[in-house]
């Protein structure tokens, strides 16, 4: 069924203007005999004026029609045009049913326009099903054209939510149509449902005056909105929302900024506590922190062990004796002290059993003697490497006070 007709004489026919659209009266098309020449804008194929059990008047195809577009549609759609051309009038615009586009690349279900001539809008009724590709194509071509277009449904769900603007309408008790969903508002944040029931005619009056506009949400909706990308609300509400955004992203950024420096503030005060605790592991390792400490003292130790075993050696070999020790101690007393001492014997026990090998006299060492052999002794042990270098250099020595000068 169709609104539209083409006249064999006066061209195109409306069903729902008082005037057809064209200065003529229904009755001249409807029941006259021989019929009126009418015929599919469409497909060609004859058409009848036709008053439905409600008093709706509307031309439908002949018997035998071709597969029609305008055939195929439904009473319900019809309605829901006749509606929206209806409310577009009381908007203050004109409006037009199933306008086609230059070449027919397009045709609006209703195009409404400005008397003045600064916009056509397309209004498009759409409850058959259709894909969200095919959606956008049409409303590219339109577009193309400069005619921007709202769709309408009555669906509680369609697929093609998220690609053009459109509204949810549903008749009102009293008649008109009212538009129940797809104004929203942005009152804290987010988006929310808009005024629940707007009739169609104030609504495509804010549309026309765009006092609404169509706005792809970025920021999250609540519930029935969290599923519809395109929104119809005021201006004022998209401006909210980017500056709500801008505001979100700088609290973003301050809070990446302030988490920056905390992470730099513990990094710096970690580094400072391990500088400081550096030391302590290796106090703990006396091999090697202590080792210098030691080192350092242990050389200047070494050297006095050194000159005096030197001192020692050199005495002895003034005097004829190349041992090592003072002439009075014997490597054999001083073994022997050292034996019994290990067992439990004091020095001055020990004392009078030792006879100094030399001399006329069987005379034993002085006590003092014997002291100062264990303590060079102890030192000895404690350090055989200076006793060595200390040969070692004296032997040079005596090579080169040998040598020819
Ligand atoms: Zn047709």
């Amino acid at each position: 069924m169709a609104f539209r007709a083409v006249h064999a004489r006066w061209g195109p026919v409306l069903a729902h203007l008082p005037d057809l659209g064209c200065g003529r009266d229904w009755p001249e098309v409807w029941r006259v005999r021989p019929r009126a020449p009418l015929r599919c804008d469409e497909c060609n194929h004859p058409m009848h004026a036709i008053v439905s059990r409600n008093g709706m008047r509307f031309f439908a195809h002949a018997p035998g029609a071709p597969k029609c577009a305008l055939a195929q549609e439904s009473a319900e759609h019809h309605l829901l045009k006749l509606e929206l051309a209806a409310a577009a009038r009381d908007a203050g615009a004109h409006a037009e049913l199933e306008v086609r586009g230059p070449d027919d690349v397009w045709r609006a279900d209703v195009l409404a326009s400005d008397p003045a001539g600064a916009w056509r809008v397309a209004l498009e009724a759409q409850l058959s099903p259709i894909t969200a590709d095919d959606i956008s194509a049409r409303t590219a071509r339109m577009l193309k054209d400069g005619v921007s277009s709202v769709w309408f449904s009555d669906r509680v769900r369609v697929p093609w939510f998220v690609v053009v603007p459109w509204a949810r309408v549903r008749t009102a008790e009293r008649g008109g149509l009212v538009v129940i969903e797809g104004l929203s508002r942005f009152p804290n944040g987010h988006w929310e449902q808009g005024p629940p029931a707007v009739p169609a005619a104030e609504f495509l009056r804010w549309v026309f005056g765009d006092r609404v506009v169509a706005h792809q949400r970025r920021a999250a909706g609540r519930s029935p909105l969290a599923a519809r990308h395109i929104l119809w609300t005021p201006p004022r509400y998209a401006e909210l929302e980017v500056a709500h955004l801008a505001e979100l992203e700088a609290k973003e950024r301050r809070k990446q900024e302030e988490l920056r420096l905390r992470q730099e503030k513990d990094r710096i005060a970690l580094e400072t506590r391990r500088a400081a605790l550096l030391p302590v592991p290796q106090l703990l390792r006396p091999g090697r922190l202590l080792f210098g400490f030691f080192a350092a003292m242990a050389e200047t130790e070494l050297e006095n062990i050194r000159e005096a075993t030197l001192e020692g050696l050199d005495t002895a070999a003034r005097k004829g004796n190349h041992g090592g020790w003072p002439p009075f101690i014997t490597d054999d007393m001083l073994h022997t002290v050292l034996r019994r001492r290990a067992n439990g014997e004091t020095v001055e026990d020990i004392q009078p059993d030792l006879i100094i090998p030399i001399g006329k006299r069987r005379q034993s060492p002085s006590l003092s003697s014997i002291y100062r052999a264990l303590a060079e002794h102890e030192k000895t042990q404690a350090y055989p490497e200076a006793v060595a270098t200390a040969h070692a250099d004296f032997a040079a020595v005596q090579q080169r006070d040998r040598s020819p000068k």
